[in-house]
């Protein structure tokens, strides 16, 4: 698929073109571990206000996603460099009314990805890499805050993201 027509597609600037949907895809995915609730999802976007993927880019939307999964848009969906956004924290998981588990539909949409040659599996090595440093940059960060609130000093983000960024250097 090309650059344009997928920008086009995920950015919603284009009408869903019918002939090119996929309707075994929602069933594909309803079929793998995790997976099995998806056709729950009633739409009503409880998961999008509480995700912190949104507030860091606003073409992130799990509402969409499953929309567009269960439409049959999977070359889009796979393809998509937004399903690896996510930061798997389960806020959505806890927040539907459904039980969805859209976070567990995340992990089914990444390995079909994978499996189907979407993306290439060093590509998840770096992103597991991503993942174990974030989690280290933000461990850090919360022990910087609980060291300037002991020192009763104001709490400044900038410091906060230094403070860890040497830490993490000293390991
Ligand atoms: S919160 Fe659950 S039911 Fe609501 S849109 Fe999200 S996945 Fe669907
Ligand atoms: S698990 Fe992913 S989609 Fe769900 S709220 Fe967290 S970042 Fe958003």
């Amino acid at each position: 698929m090309s650059e344009e027509k997928e920008s086009a597609t995920i950015e919603g600037k284009a009408p869903v073109n019918i002939l090119e949907l996929d309707p075994k895809f929602k069933y594909e995915v309803s079929e793998q571990p995790g997976g099995e609730n998806l056709k729950l999802c009633f739409s009503c976007g409880i998961c999008t206000a509480g995700c912190p993927a949104t507030e860091v880019d606003n073409e992130y939307n799990p509402r969409k996603l499953i929309r567009m999964i269960l439409l049959g848009m999977k070359e889009e969906v796979l393809s998509s460099n937004l399903i690896w956004l996510c930061s798997l924290c389960y806020t959505c998981y806890a927040r539907c009314p459904q039980n969805v588990k859209f976070t567990d539909i995340m992990g089914v949409l990444r390995d079909m990805a994978v499996r189907e040659k979407y993306v290439h599996p060093s590509f998840v090595k770096h992103i597991d890499e991503i993942d174990r440093l974030s989690q280290k940059m933000r461990h850090q960060m919360v022990r910087a805050i609980f060291s300037q609130k002991k020192e009763d000093r104001p709490i400044n983000r900038m410091n906060l993201l230094k403070m860890a960024i040497e830490k993490l250097q000293e390991e």
